[in-house]
């Protein structure tokens, strides 16, 4: 963790500054902090392979009495849920391997770990829409990169983030690095190394007061996570707390209580979500139109009102909350450089024909195909690829061909050593 995050962490419980206690075990340097414990005016909380650990679960306990007895690689054990020791070693062999991908790392913690469909993720319906909508916000409030001149440092957090395919979209955004909040260590763990790398993790419970200083970021954001939250007053209220005047709350892909849809959480009606926010005023966008703009290739309409009945049926609600009018604006879908290794999508089968590969989209199962069904509206059935078009990819070269192909999500940016 850059230290620089001190001024950012504040504790969930009594609001102090956190500061690294010298007096106890620690592992730093001049910039970053590897191992500890933080310290405010409440509580001790640990701080584990460079990322701090701001609740009092019981994992967090006995991590903290691992630091304190200096025994720092059973402290992450603790945080990564291993208490079978050879489960622990072989996780820990493919955690120091330089060339172990996210898919042997999520394999060694075991099966109960990433319920599936990661690495179709970054095609699939709902990722396209937070993707594009968390670009087109976050454009507005993050500003880019500070200018010669020395812009203010606007930062951005994923809040319920997970393994940080999101963050993924956030991370050229602005200069400073985005935060990945979640309150499982092991998927920010994942995200740092290998989804998001230069994000900085923190690990806190939802549920609770958020562990940041007040108006620290520009863009507060969180995707498909919102309606598994049970205490959404306080979620939002935070939300609305960690923000500057000029920023933005966004919250995407929760689910509406009037619609079924699979894993459904305990979701609220669109007056009800609306019914949340006390600081900012929201908009609510049903999931539906967002998608047809992205599937359009765009533009992504913000300056849309979707009237009461395409808000009730709508299975998925897209929520943001902002000052700054130049948010709800008709945004271009511009394409993202290449940040990781451009891969044929998983979703397709590759048969080598002559001098072509002909792909099939093939869905892993009936389940998929009904949740995700809807990546058919950019995803061609078939088609044949020149082998130099799939040569040209390993090389890491731009045509126009791969330009559309990505357009299409036939070509995904994927993270490097991703499967
Ligand atoms: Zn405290």
């Amino acid at each position: 963790m850059l230290i620089e995050m001190l001024d950012v962490l504040r504790c969930p419980y009594c609001g102090g500054r956190l500061a690294l206690v010298d007096s106890l075990f620690h592992r730093r340097t001049s910039d970053e902090i590897h191992d500890g414990i933080l310290g405010c005016h409440c509580c001790i909380f640990p701080l584990v392979d460079g990322i701090p650990v701001l609740h009092v679960l019981p994992a967090a306990t006995v991590a903290r009495d691992h630091l304190q007895a200096e025994r720092p690689e059973l402290a992450r054990r603790a945080m990564f849920g291993l208490d079978d020791s050879s489960q622990a070693e072989a996780f820990d062999a493919v955690a120091s391997s330089a060339v172990a991908t996210y898919r042997d790392t999520v394999e060694a913690l075991g099966p109960n770990f990433e319920g599936g469909y990661f690495l179709y993720r970054f095609s699939d319906p709902t990722y396209v829409v937070a993707q594009a909508v968390a670009r087109a916000v976050g454009a507005v409030v993050l500003g880019g990169p500070p200018s010669a001149g020395g812009a203010p440092c606007r930062r951005a957090i994923d809040i319920c983030g997970g393994s940080g395919h999101v963050t993924r979209t956030l991370l050229d955004l602005s200069e400073t690095p985005p935060v990945l909040a979640d309150l499982y260590f092991a998927k920010v763990w994942l995200a740092r190394r290998f989804t998001a790398p230069g994000c900085e993790p923190v690990c806190c419970d939802g549920n609770a007061p958020m562990p940041f200083a007040r108006g620290v970021f520009s863009l507060a954001m969180c995707t498909d996570a919102f309606m598994y939250i049970w205490t959404k007053r306080q979620f939002v209220g935070e939300m609305e707390r960690l923000v500057d005047p000029a920023g933005a709350v966004l919250i995407g892909h929760t689910h509406n209580e009037r619609t079924w849809s699979p894993s459904h959480g305990q979701p609220l009606s669109p007056e009800g979500y609306a019914n949340l926010f006390e600081t900012i005023e929201p908009r609510l966008f049903g999931e539906g139109n967002l998608f047809a703009d992205v599937a359009a290739g765009g533009p992504l309409d913000l300056t849309r009102r979707d009237d009461q009945a395409t808000l009730d049926a709508s299975p998925a609600l897209t929520i943001v909350a902002s000052r700054q009018p130049g948010v709800f604006a008709r945004h271009p879908l511009e394409q993202p450089a290449v940040t990781g290794e451009l891969r044929i999508n998983p979703l397709y089968t590759q048969q080598p024909e002559g001098e072509q590969l002909r792909l099939t989209l093939a869905f892993p199962n009936e389940e998929y195909a009904e949740e995700y069904g809807a990546c058919r509206q950019y995803l061609p059935e078939t088609l044949t690829l020149d082998r130099s078009v799939v040569a040209a990819l390993a090389s890491g070269r731009v045509s126009d061909e791969t330009i559309d192909l990505r357009r299409r999500k036939v070509i995904v940016d994927l993270p490097t050593r991703y499967y």
